[in-house]
This record gives structure tokens, sequence and C-alpha cells, in this order.
């Protein structure tokens, strides 16, 4: 049995209290390890440290910060394997997945905000009367990172790397569901001589643990990735604090697929954008919105696909799919398949719980689903699943194409499947999201701004947007003459 704790000033510990909670291997149904289940006490000792901490830590210079973060991503890449292992352990996703995307990437976040710090500059502003303004950015002081159970190392370090960069201490928490590869990361925190308190990491239920760290007074910042109705709930906490906010949430994203799309290379792409991660990434195209005239053969095509996903031993290279998170979380995309079929939604493939053999018999596997003939106002096509399901919606034209994509609460990423240049200009520019992939998905460059527009996001990640959350700017005035 791992048994997970709490890292605060440099330090494992239990929770205060002795209390835990237990987490599962998705794939056996087993608990495989207990983390801290943390309370304000344990947070108040964290607290108190980075307090202590951020003064020497933010004015220091930004070399020695991206050095520390350098050699973090180093080490991560050093224990690929054992991080890559314990992410699939933890969350039922592809080992593959876990080797090529998630660790990899967790790496290079703490290697881009490293760089991305050295070439964050402020502005200067010279003005009539013989004065210039310029801008102080500077750190906040201690910051709360919330993050959550699909992407965890990568999703966790993509807050972590830039609020430290930019000078600030962090109070970071994992979701409760997946704490093992952020435990694993306090390890590399010793191994590369992070300094005491500045960075703390705590285990614990989002209603115990989480809240208290959105409420305590001294963190001036929330940066939360996960449910909308989270983060209503953080929002709402915070809002009279006036605490600093970026909120990521979910998404319900449409996949436009026009007559003239490179059809074999869509066919695939759009199955990838649908299914990866058996289906809980927040960037998933879960409604895939097809041209009329080649409905029907791209709805057989990408029958096809789907049907290859096979889904199996997340330890095994040729697994396509793994777990899901957990028995609720499989529960609840069971759920909804039920709902679609009431609602007259028709099953083209898929749309049951899978029961394994041997040490898998008890694991959450659900077979990929593709559904068809719901109104786009639909619960099914509303409602954000986060599984392995996905629907199948014909349009007309453009215009139809686009009111269909917009008619949603969510709008994080849309992605448009077609050669025509000029279409793909107009429909970036009136599409309702906050990333928009042309011929392509989940293509990331980590300078770009990254978040979501209505019920799918507060504010920016990525690049010199993160920097900016993570600092306050200060404006000098300063009068040289008469
Ligand atoms: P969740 O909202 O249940 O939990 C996310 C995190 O918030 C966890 O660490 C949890 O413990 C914590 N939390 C829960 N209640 C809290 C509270 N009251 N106060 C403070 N913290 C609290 O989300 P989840 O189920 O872990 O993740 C799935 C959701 O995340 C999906 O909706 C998905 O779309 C979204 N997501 C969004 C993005 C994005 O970039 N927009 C990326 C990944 C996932």
């Amino acid at each position: 049995m791992v048994k997970i704790k709490n890292y605060i000033n440099g330090e494992f510990q239990n929770a205060l209290s002795g209390q835990t909670l237990e987490s599962i291997n998705p794939a056996t149904g087993e608990v495989f390890a207990t983390l801290p289940d943390s309370d304000v006490n344990d947070l108040n000792q964290a607290v108190e440290a980075a307090q202590k901490a951020q003064p020497s830590w933010g004015k220091q210079s930004a070399e020695f910060r991206a050095g520390f973060l350098a050699k973090m991503s180093l080490l991560i890449l050093e224990n690929l394997d054992a991080l890559a292992e314990a992410e699939t352990t933890d969350n039922g996703k592809p080992l593959w997945l876990s080797q090529s995307v998630d660790i990899p990437r967790a790496a290079a976040n703490f290697k881009f905000f490293a760089d991305c710090i050295s070439q964050f500059s402020s502005e200067s502003h010279a003005m009539p009367g013989n004065a210039i303004n310029y801008t102080l950015r500077q750190p906040l002081g201690v910051v709360g990172c919330i993050s959550p159970w699909n992407l965890p190392l990568y999703l966790f370090t993509w807050k972590i790397a830039p609020a430290l960069a930019a000078g600030n201490c962090v109070i970071a928490k994992p979701s409760e569901v997946t704490p093992y590869s952020s435990f694993l990361l306090s390890e590399i925190c010793q191994q590369a001589g992070l300094p005491d308190g500045v960075l703390n990491i705590i285990h614990g239920s989002g209603k115990n643990i989480g809240q208290s760290l959105v409420e305590h007074p001294n963190v001036k910042a929330i940066s939360f990735t996960g449910g909308t109705v989270t983060g209503q709930q953080i929002a709402a906490l915070a809002a009279p604090m006036f605490k600093k906010l970026s909120l990521e949430m979910g998404g319900k994203n449409a996949t436009l697929v026009f007559a003239d799309c490179d059809f074999e290379r869509t066919v695939s792409e759009v199955t990838r954008a649908a299914f990866a991660n058996q289906g809980q990434i927040c960037l998933c195209g879960s409604r895939i919105l097809v041209e009329e005239s080649i409905y029907t053969p791209f709805k057989n095509a990408l029958l096809e696909k789907v049907k290859q996903l096979n889904v199996g031993d997340p330890l095994q290279q040729n697994s396509k799919q793994g777990a899901i998170v957990s028995e609720p979380h499989l529960n609840k995309i069971e759920q909804a398949v039920l709902l679609a079929k009431k609602d007259g939604g028709i099953i083209l493939c898929g749309g049951h719980k899978i029961h394994l053999k041997e040490r898998y018999q008890n694991g959450y596997f659900f077979e990929p689903t593709l559904i068809e003939n719901l109104d786009e106002n639909s619960t099914t096509n509303q409602a954000e699943i986060f599984g392995p399901v996905a629907t199948l919606i014909p349009f007309k034209d453009e215009q139809d194409a686009l009111a269909k994509a917009n008619a949603t609460d969510y709008g994080l990423a849309f992605s448009i499947w077609s050669q025509n240049i000029s279409r793909c200009h107009r429909l970036a520019e009136s599409l309702e999201a906050g990333i928009i992939w042309v011929n392509c998905w989940m293509l990331r460059d980590l300078r770009t701004p990254f978040g979501g527009v209505k019920n799918s996001g507060v504010g920016r990640e990525g690049g010199f947007e993160a920097l900016k959350f993570f600092t306050e700017p200060k404006n000098v005035c300063v009068q040289y003459g008469e």
C-alpha cells in the first residue's frame, strides 16, 4: 500500500488529524494508496511556511528561480517511467499515453516557464510633461492551485510552474481521486533542493481542504481547473474577498466536419479528438457536426475507426482505451447513455460497461460510444459527459453549423475540418470558444492563451497570460522635469 503524505515546508507529513482517504486503481477496483484527508490546520501550517519563504523567493532573480524549475523538469524526465506508471495506476489511462503525453508535458511545463520568465518584461509609457510611467509586475505572495483528475500531473504543473517562476510561493491541491503523481512530485522538489515552503502540496477532499484553501485570507489568488459547478462555488466564495481567480472549467466542444475536408485524416483525428483519454479531456470534441452531404459515409468510416479502439489493460501497449477514472464517474457515463436512449438517441456503437477478465474484472471500463438522432438542445448534447461518448449531428450549411456549434452554454475548444481556407477563417471568428483548431486537434504551443468563454472559463493560462495572472501590475509615474 502506498502511503501518500502532505509536503509542507519541505517535509512529508500525515494530516494532523490522522484522517486518511483511499485512492483506487480504476483498472482493478482495488485500493492501492491512502492519502491525508487534510483540513484547515494542515493548511495553516502550509500557508505559514509559504509566507515565510515567499519574500526571499520573490526577491531572487528570475534566473535563480528558473534554475530550480529547469532542474525539476530534468528530474521529471529522469523519473518518467515511475511517474507514468503512477499516473496510469491512479487514473486508468493507458501507460503509453502517460509515457508519451502526460509526463513529458509535465516536464515541458517546468522547462517552458523556466525559459518564459526570462522573456517576461513590463511596459513603459512615456507621456507629455516630461514624465514616464513604468509598470512593475510583482508576485502576489502565497497562491493556491487546484487541479482535476483527468490529466493529473500535466495540469498540476501547468499551474505551479508559472506561479513559482513569477516569484510566488504555492499551496497546491491535486485531485483526491488522483494524488499519486503529485506526491512523487514532492519527492522531486526535495531532490531539486527547492527551498522549504516554496511549494507545499496538500492532499484531501475538495469540500474540506479545497474550500479552506479558497477561503484562506492569506492566499491571494486561486488558479482552478475542474468542473463548472465547482468553479461557481469557488467564485462565490472568493468574490467577497476580492481574490484573483483563474477558472478553467468544463466543455461541450463541437467538431465541425465539412464535405470538403481531407476525409481519411479527418476521420482519424475526429476519432482521437472524441475518445482520447477515454473522452476525459476538457478539450475533447464530443459533439461531432457533419455536413449532410457526407453524413452517411463519414458516419460509417467513423464507426469503423471507433470499433478499433480496443478497451483493455492500461499497462498493455495495444490497449487504445484504458479505464474510466472512478466507479461514480463510470455510473454517471452509463446514466448519460441511458438518458440519450430515452430521448430517442440511436446508439451506433458501444453504450455499455465492459467487464474484463481476471485481475481487471472489477475495473471501471466503458465501451467507446457513438450516438445519433438527438436534437442539439437535448440533454445529451448540452451536458458535459466527460467520457467515451460522442454524438453525431448533421448540418445543412455553414450558417447551420455555426448555429449548432454555438448552441451550448460552454465555449472551450472547437475544431473545424475543411479545405476551404476562407470558410475556416470566417468560422474561427464567429465560433464562441476560447480555442479554435483548424484541421488539427490538441496541437499546443505553450505560449498561446489557453482557456474558455461562457461557462468554460474566466481568464487565460499559458505563456505571458499565466505570468500576468500570477503577478500584480503596479504603475509607477515619474516626472523628471517641468
Ligand atoms: P472537480 O471540479 O470535481 O474537482 C477539481 C478540483 O477541485 C479537485 O481538486 C477537487 O478536490 C477540487 N474541489 C472540489 N470542490 C471544491 C470546492 N468546493 N472548493 C475548492 N476545491 C474544490 O472536477 P474533476 O471532476 O476533478 O474534473 C473534471 C472536470 O474538470 C470536467 O468538468 C472537465 O471539463 C474539467 N476540466 C477542465 C479543464 C480546462 O482546462 N478547462 C481541464 C481539465 C478538466
